[in-house]
């Protein structure tokens, strides 16, 4: 039977949000005021109190985010940036843009995030920072990572695109590093109808240079004391989200009851070494940004899942330190195994607060077919 099921139904979204969307929406086109107004500045607000940090800084993209954050950090030429191969290309793209170097460290084949224990290891002279990013939604060792950082004397930056409301022992995904930067890309747990992106701390300094920077380096228009970008998180978007904000948290818990709810009905098919189930740190509050199963003959699902119209996701096919663009690090396959072998494993599956348990149940006798030919 063709059932149909996305890997994330927006529209039902934004049926379910409409009224409010379309207020907020046309409230920003009556005020005529579009880019640096009232919006942006409260959802500033509201970000920085739900994160738990002093400052939030609105920007054009998630990816801008990271670049801001690493030059407000004086990371650039001739600094070393340590993070994970298993991420989206931003995470290490970045660090490269500011002239800096990226160093790959494999990742924890439970959890799929940086593994904390191989980290001092790749620490040198020209070590600046750590750029620990929350795979799918559930935070690295934070205290491993800042008790390093605090060693070594480096600067944490948390990019949290895939984590906005997950914690580490309690405390929000954003606030433990020097900075924290989030992405607002549709597909992200907090999506704006187009692109958007935030850079949380709580270092007064850092945030005056990231207002400056995302504006052209200017403290008063027109007097630029540093070579910045345009990088601003426009109204239309900045309401958008407000009105989401609100839901966060209620879809985050959705998500998780979704992903329960799966590991249950896998469970026998994991038992039965079919499949691997996300791995789970006990310190961490995964917001399944997605949920990601690990199967050794992946492409036999897929194809399953696509004959009934379940849609699946590979993320991520190749690790970072075997992208082309970073050939010029010299890694070679082999190199960090755990990253690879995620990448020839890992398929996410439909999880989403719409997401119904019939179409759960679809999936899963789906994925249990397919198993078993
Ligand atoms: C989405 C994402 C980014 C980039 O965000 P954009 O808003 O698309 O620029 C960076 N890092 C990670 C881990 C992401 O998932």
């Amino acid at each position: 039977m063709f059932v149909s099921i996305p890997l994330l139904d927006l529209k039902a979204q934004y049926q379910a949000i409409k009224e409010e969307i379309d207020q907020a929406v046309f409230r920003v086109l009556e005020s005529a005021r579009f880019i640096f107004g009232p919006e942006m500045k409260t959802l500033e607000e509201e970000i920085a109190a739900y994160c738990g940090t002093r400052h939030a800084i609105g920007v054009a993209n998630g990816t801008d985010a990271l670049v801001l954050a690493l030059r407000a950090l004086n990371i650039g030429p001739g600094d070393e940036v340590i993070t994970t191969p298993f991420t989206f290309f931003a995470s290490a793209e970045t660090v490269a843009n500011v002239g800096a170097k990226p160093v790959f460290v494999d990742i924890d084949p439970l959890t799929l995030n940086i593994d904390v224990e191989k980290i001092e290891a790749k620490i040198t002279a020209r070590t600046k920072a750590i750029i620990a990013v929350h795979i799918f939604g559930q935070m690295a060792n934070m205290d491993k990572v800042m008790a390093l950082a605090q060693k070594y004397n480096l600067k944490v930056i948390e990019d949290a695109a895939q984590a906005i409301g997950a914690e580490y022992r309690g405390q929000k995904a954003g606030s433990y590093g020097n900075v924290g930067t989030f992405s607002f890309f549709p597909t992200k747990n907090l999506g704006a109808y187009g692109d958007g992106g935030m850079v949380v701390t709580s270092d007064d300094q850092v945030a005056e240079k990231i207002r400056m920077l995302r504006f052209h380096g200017c403290k008063t228009k027109y007097y630029h004391e540093e070579i910045g970008y345009n990088s601003r998180l426009d109204e239309i978007q900045a309401a958008i989200l407000r009105v989401k904000l609100r839901y966060l948290d209620d879809w985050n818990a959705a998500r998780r009851a979704k992903a329960l709810v799966y590991d249950e009905l896998l469970a026998p098919l994991a038992e039965a070494g079919k499949l691997l189930l996300p791995g789970r740190d006990p310190e961490a509050k995964h917001i399944y940004h997605l949920y990601v199963l690990r199967f050794t003959e992946r492409e036999k699902i897929i194809k399953a899942l696509n004959v009934k119209g379940i849609a699946s996701g590979i993320y991520y096919p190749v690790p970072l330190h075997l992208q082309k663009a970073f050939a010029y690090l010299g890694y070679r396959p082999g190199d960090l195994p755990f990253a690879e072998e995620a990448c020839s494993q890992a398929l996410a599956v439909p999880c989403y607060p719409e997401l119904t348990l019939k179409q759960q149940e679809e999936i899963v006798e789906t994925i249990r077919e397919a198993c078993e030919e």
